[in-house]
């Protein structure tokens, strides 16, 4: 690749820094209209040196607009597609917030399998995902994109998404992952999409940049920059998050890109003055490629020319986009992949179809099932009302390409079963409400984020029945289910599922699927608890003496969530025994085993997911009340006693000091084993290994 790069023009270099929208692109290179690429500044023959486009067509129009690309490029050096391939291509998984709740890394890289091959064969070179933004917030829309509230299930789910986009060899049949909104995105003040975040440097490290972490650690081949304010520099320019934190500290080797038009917006946050202000702040910043904006073509070529700007700092970025066209295999096919007979076959196939199906059951979280109304069985006869009863779409945001006609509805589905239209011959009543495909997603903030007023009013009408009621909530986010859960017998949390959903949630109902799901955000009872999150921190308040509870509360509500991070129902019954050790201290370069007897006192076999926290209780910042650090998936049939055993290790005992160094202290940590974070036995050990600044 260093042999291409001298032969070509600083134009030419510049060139593959940008990134051109498709609409335009496509259009105008198939019809020889070059109009809207004016507006990017752009003439025809410097679109024809541009190095990546956003978006996706057809397999014959990808073809077509690469054929025509290369035919015009005076080095063949060819354009790189990338496109938003979140939680699925044609086959669509559920949304990351709920593939999440399955606690299953398998599942989350098989999802992203899926996802790759079916992209490659419209010609997807990369898509920008796993979203890793750590998020405590639900008013911001975009919690339905990431993994949720914990930075370790964060990394360890980001990676696993990672390796499934790029598989085992790129080359052949991945596609890279963007990694995206470096950093802290998910911390916009007051969940009010794109603003400002404020946060301390030993916070983002211990917490917020987990997430990002675990997909460079897969091997993830780029990284996206965030739209907000980092402590008062737009991430897209903040060389401190990108040059230090990112490339430094983080081993960051690849290609970073900016949010869509990020460049430009700096200029808006008041931070660069102007285009080539703008230009100027970000590739110092060693921002690689600037979306849908052409301001490093239009304004940085006589800065290099004139030797302004340090052509080195160009030759870098333009080395790391041709290295990753390289490693894509892009320069020895530029067709890599895309046929319309391969994609006709492979789309919404069997085989995806079975895993997208999984990872809806698995993803379902069963909140409430006071007597066990659920499952149903056959012969009860369903009432089956509410506005997503007959509701097709229930993909959620960014599944452009999803077809809503493969999915079935509940109602179809239910009517199979025994579905009567009139509540008096019922003998259940199932609503199916929640938030609307549209209502979560990028620029879906929220200031209410209630269960819909107007479908609580028509449960609580229908409890007068006296019928039970299981109520169905899609949504993207968690909701406040307090009054729900009130007036519910059952309450199913089923997000927004994919191309499943339907026949997960209806084989949930009657019990063909066990629900085995566990949240990964805390779901608050009220919008004032927000920001509500299980990973908190101790006040300095003792318990009072009269009822042992902590004095640092509202007057108005307890402070504890309406359901905790981790939990979640089964139609099994999970009895946890006492936690055994095999030592009580700890040594240097030691691990402690941690044993628990986990039984299912049930006749129905299930998925358990039995969690592990531990809790620092002396340090030289104050830690969590509980962090979580290990879990096991584990299936149990029918009435087994299984012996779960984890290890624990120094490295688990880590955290980051007010100096920013990572360190492990010596002294006393309780570890706790359970259900969910709220659910748990504890045990407690002592670390005797010597206080040390770490590793790093
Ligand atoms: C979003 C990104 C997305 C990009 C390209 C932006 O508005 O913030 O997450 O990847 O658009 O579609």
């Amino acid at each position: 690749m260093k042999e291409l790069l001298k032969k070509m023009t600083i134009e030419e270099k510049l060139g593959q820094l940008i990134q051109i929208a498709p609409f335009f692109y496509i259009k105008d290179l198939k019809n020889e209209l070059y109009g809207p690429a004016v507006d990017l500044g752009l003439s025809k023959e410097q679109i024809y040196k541009t190095g990546s486009v956003l978006g996706i067509g057809s397999p014959e129009e990808m073809i077509e607009v690469q054929k025509k690309y290369l035919e015009n490029n005076r080095l063949g050096i060819p354009l790189m597609f990338m496109a938003d391939i979140v939680h699925g291509y044609e086959t669509i998984f559920p949304i990351p917030l709920a593939i999440a709740s399955s606690w299953n890394e398998e599942l989350i890289t098989a999802s992203a399998r899926v996802s790759a091959k079916e992209s490659i064969t419209s010609g997807i070179h990369v898509t920008f995902s796993p979203m890793a933004d750590l998020t405590r917030d639900p008013r911001w829309g975009r919690v339905m994109e990431g993994y949720g509230e914990d930075p370790y299930l964060n990394y360890r789910f980001s990676a696993a998404a990672t390796k499934g986009y790029q598989g085992k060899n790129i080359k052949n049949d991945g596609i890279a992952a963007c990694v995206k909104h470096f950093a802290a995105y998910g911390l916009s003040e007051a969940g009010r999409e794109y603003n400002t975040v404020d946060l301390s440097e030993y916070q983002l490290k211990q917490n917020y940049l987990s997430g990002y972490q675990g997909a460079i650690d897969a091997g993830a081949k780029m990284v996206m920059t965030s739209f907000n304010l980092f402590n008062g520099i737009p991430a897209t320019m903040n060389k401190h998050l990108i040059k230090d934190i990112l490339r430094e500290e983080m081993k960051f080797n690849g290609v970073v890109i900016s949010d869509y038009n990020g460049l430009r917006e700096t200029i808006i946050h008041g931070i660069s003055k102007d285009n080539k202000d703008a230009a100027i702040n970000c590739i110092d910043a060693t921002l690689d490629i600037e979306m849908v904006s052409g301001t490093y073509m239009t304004e940085l070529k006589s800065e290099f020319e004139n030797g302004t700007l340090p052509i080195k700092l160009l030759d870098e970025a333009v080395l790391r986009i041709l290295n990753l066209k390289n490693e894509l295999g892009l320069f020895e096919d530029p067709f890599k992949g895309v046929s319309r007979v391969e994609h006709d076959k492979i789309v919404l196939s069997k085989s995806h179809l079975d895993y997208a199906k999984k990872a809806a059951d698995e993803s379902i979280v069963l909140l409430e099932n006071k007597n066990n109304v659920l499952p149903l069985k056959e012969n009860q006869k369903v009432f089956l009302i509410g506005p997503n009863a007959h509701e097709r779409n229930l993909n959620g945001a960014w599944s452009w390409h999803g077809k809503r006609d493969v999915n079935e509805n509940l109602f179809d589905l239910l009517s199979k079963k025994n579905l009567v239209h009139n509540i008096d011959a019922a003998d259940v009543v199932v609503y199916f409400g929640g938030e609307k495909f549209n209502e979560s997603g990028e620029a879906k903030s929220k200031t209410d984020i209630n269960f819909n007023f107007g479908q609580l009013e028509e449960i609580k009408k229908l409890s007068a029945y006296g019928k039970p009621i299981i109520t169905v909530v899609a949504s993207g986010r968690p909701l406040i289910l307090t009054d729900v859960a009130k007036h519910s017998d059952a309450v199913i949390q089923a997000w927004f599922l994919g191309t499943k959903a339907a026949e997960s949630i209806s084989d949930v109902i009657y019990g063909n699927v066990n629900p085995s799901g566990k949240l990964t955000m805390t779901f608050p009872r009220s919008i004032g608890q927000v920001p509500i999150y299980y990973n908190a921190l101790n006040t300095g308040r003792p318990k009072n003496n009269y009822d042992n509870e902590y004095t640092s509360v509202y007057i108005d509500s307890p402070n504890t969530p309406l359901y905790p991070f981790g939990y979640g129902l089964s139609y099994s019954k999970f009895v946890y025994g006492e936690i055994k050790l095999n030592k009580e201290v700890m040594r240097e370069n030691e691990k402690i085993v941690v044993e628990i007897n986990v039984s299912n006192d049930s006749s129905r076999a299930g998925f358990e997911t039995i969690q592990l926290y531990i809790r620092d209780i002396f340090a030289k910042v104050s830690r969590p009340l509980k962090e979580l650090k290990k879990y096991q998936k584990v299936w149990f049939e029918a009435n087994e006693t299984k012996t779960i055993s984890f290890e624990i290790t120094e490295s688990d005992l880590v955290y980051y000091d007010s100096n920013l160094k990572q360190r492990i202290d010596e002294g006393d940590f309780i570890v706790y084993v359970g259900p969910s974070s709220d659910n748990v036995k504890e045990n407690i050990f002592k670390y005797s290994g010597r206080t040390k600044e770490i590793w790093l």
